[in-house]
């Protein structure tokens, strides 16, 4: 694998222009891991201008073309696993276990694609004249701007990059600033793969703003795609409404997790405690409200408080549950939530602070924390939190119930348990989420629409729809 500090643009590994570089480190103790090409306007406009003069090229390709370079880009992610989740271990801090997973995840969606590109059907419709004819031709729409989150380097890379290019599309991707090495060598699988020069290119850089404005106004691009937080969401939306982007964006979440009094407390404790303290809390899956009846809130507590007091804690290369946070604001905002909610009266049931022993004093480790008590004044309850912090909220029927999981303006994943399937089935369809988990907590897949609404976003990533969002709909009509 490369150093990483090389740009990718027009099939060619580059530095910047400067030769300027910015350090990338290791979140668990703090070490510089390696340096990344730090871009500015100047060599995002080449990736721009490359991509759009690889569109004519790419877009003329049949569709088993493309098809066939994700297959040969999944058969070589999929060998490389491990060394790609060694790397986003260290990079990203999470364990080496749930790396492998992510890389999995990550493959898949190049594999799915490969298959879907093959399946932009269009239509014939019957017209209101006679001698006239109606076709629809689905086509890719063009030149599509990435832009990437940390948390999961890889897999919302591929999630993006995979359909985009097996509609036909060309783009430029630009990821995080924390997790660049991740995305470097997701883009060494993709030319090793024989993706022709400018198909897809890589912009690394310290400085988003600056090379975000070209990746969202140029004229040339004809679509964003951006995941990240819905602050961040907002303002790029903002920016590429000047001449009406096509837009799709993941955005955060604050999802509500509901457990009934006919679930089994234990294993919805189970279920909560997996999904909350995935990724140390920074998925934007993760549950930001657990919402219990109150007549199992005690055993319910209790079950979760006891798994929560075996995660172990520390580096992601060490067999850990929970490792660090992935840098001072995300542990401030932990701690700042956690001090708001006890001000107020939640009951801190476990952890509730730094953890600074031995070996860890480097990293912005926080120790897996259960709230009780939490109510609507606390700054938690609408705020994602993005660290590992469960907040307990008591309800006493299904009316109740619903009204809170539907109160906040987020709407990504929700989860609901309960053994009953008449009320499975009415949360599920009054839910307002893009996801709805019912007694399953990994609602998600390369072959599975992912998505939010409200201000958790635009368009589907994944699934059948997922192409759809990099295709425009051409109506053609004849005369005969
Ligand atoms: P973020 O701060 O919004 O950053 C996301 C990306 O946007 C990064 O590449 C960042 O670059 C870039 N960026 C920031 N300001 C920019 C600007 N002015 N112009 C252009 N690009 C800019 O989010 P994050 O902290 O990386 O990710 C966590 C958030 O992502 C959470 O809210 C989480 O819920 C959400 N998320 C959503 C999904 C989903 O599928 N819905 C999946 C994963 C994560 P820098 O790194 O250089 O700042």
């Amino acid at each position: 694998m490369r150093q990483g500090d090389t740009l990718y643009i027009d099939g060619e590994w580059t530095a910047a222009d400067r030769g300027g570089t910015f350090p990338v480190t290791d979140p668990a103790n703090g070490t510089e891991i390696g340096r990344a090409a730090d871009a500015g306007r100047a060599e995002t406009e080449r990736a721009i201008a490359a991509a759009q003069a690889a569109f004519p090229g790419w877009s003329g390709r049949t569709a088993y073309e493309r098809a066939a370079v994700l297959d040969t880009a999944h058969r070589l992610m999929t060998e490389q696993c491990e060394e790609l989740a060694q790397l986003m271990t260290r990079e990203q801090g999470k364990s080496l276990k749930a790396a492998r997973n992510e890389v999995k995840y990550a493959a898949d969606f190049l594999s799915w694609f490969a298959e879907e590109a093959k399946r932009v059907y269009g239509a014939t419709l019957p017209s209101n004249r006679a001698g006239h004819r109606f076709f629809v031709l689905r086509q890719p729409l063009g030149v599509v701007s990435a832009i990437t989150p940390w948390n999961y380097p890889v897999s919302m890379i591929t999630r993006k990059v995979a359909p985009a290019i097996a509609a036909g599309c060309t783009m430029v991707l630009k990821p995080a600033e924390q997790t660049p090495l991740c995305a470097v060598a997701v883009f060494e699988i993709l030319a090793e793969a024989g993706l022709p020069a400018g198909v897809a290119n890589l912009v690394t850089t310290g400085r988003p703003a600056e090379v975000g404005e070209p990746l969202v106004t140029s004229p040339a691009v004809r679509k964003l795609t951006f995941t990240g937080s819905t602050q961040v969401g907002k303002l790029l939306a903002g920016q590429a409404a000047g001449d009406m982007k096509r837009l799709s964006m993941e955005l955060g979440g604050h999802a509500p997790f509901v457990v009934f009094d006919d679930a089994d407390p234990v294993h919805a404790a189970k279920g909560a405690a997996l999904v909350k303290f995935l990724n140390t809390g920074q998925a934007c899956i993760c549950p930001n409200r657990i919402y219990v009846h109150r007549s199992i809130m005690d055993p319910f507590a209790a079950a979760l408080v006891d798994r929560v007091k075996r995660l172990k804690i520390g580096r992601g290369d060490g067999g850990c549950d929970i490792g660090p946070l992935v840098d001072e604001a995300a542990l401030a905002k932990v701690q700042r939530q956690v001090a708001d909610a006890t001000a107020k009266g939640a009951r801190l049931l476990v952890g509730g602070e730094r953890v600074l022993d031995e070996g860890l004093a480097q990293g912005q480790f926080f120790a897996p924390t259960v709230l009780a008590d939490v109510d609507s004044t606390m700054t938690i309850y609408r705020e994602e939190t993005f660290g590992p912090v469960a907040a307990l909220i008591p309800f006493d029927d299904e009316a109740e119930a619903i009204e809170l999981a539907n109160d906040t303006e987020y709407g990504l994943a929700s989860y609901v348990y309960t053994k009953d399937l008449a009320r499975a089935l009415r949360f599920a369809e009054a839910l307002q989420f893009g996801i709805v988990g019912v007694n399953d907590i990994n609602p998600t897949a390369a072959a599975a629409p992912f998505g939010g609404v409200g201000v958790s976003g635009l368009g589907r990533e994944g699934g059948a729809q997922g192409i759809d969002e990099y295709l425009d709909v051409k109506l053609v009509g004849i005369s005969i």
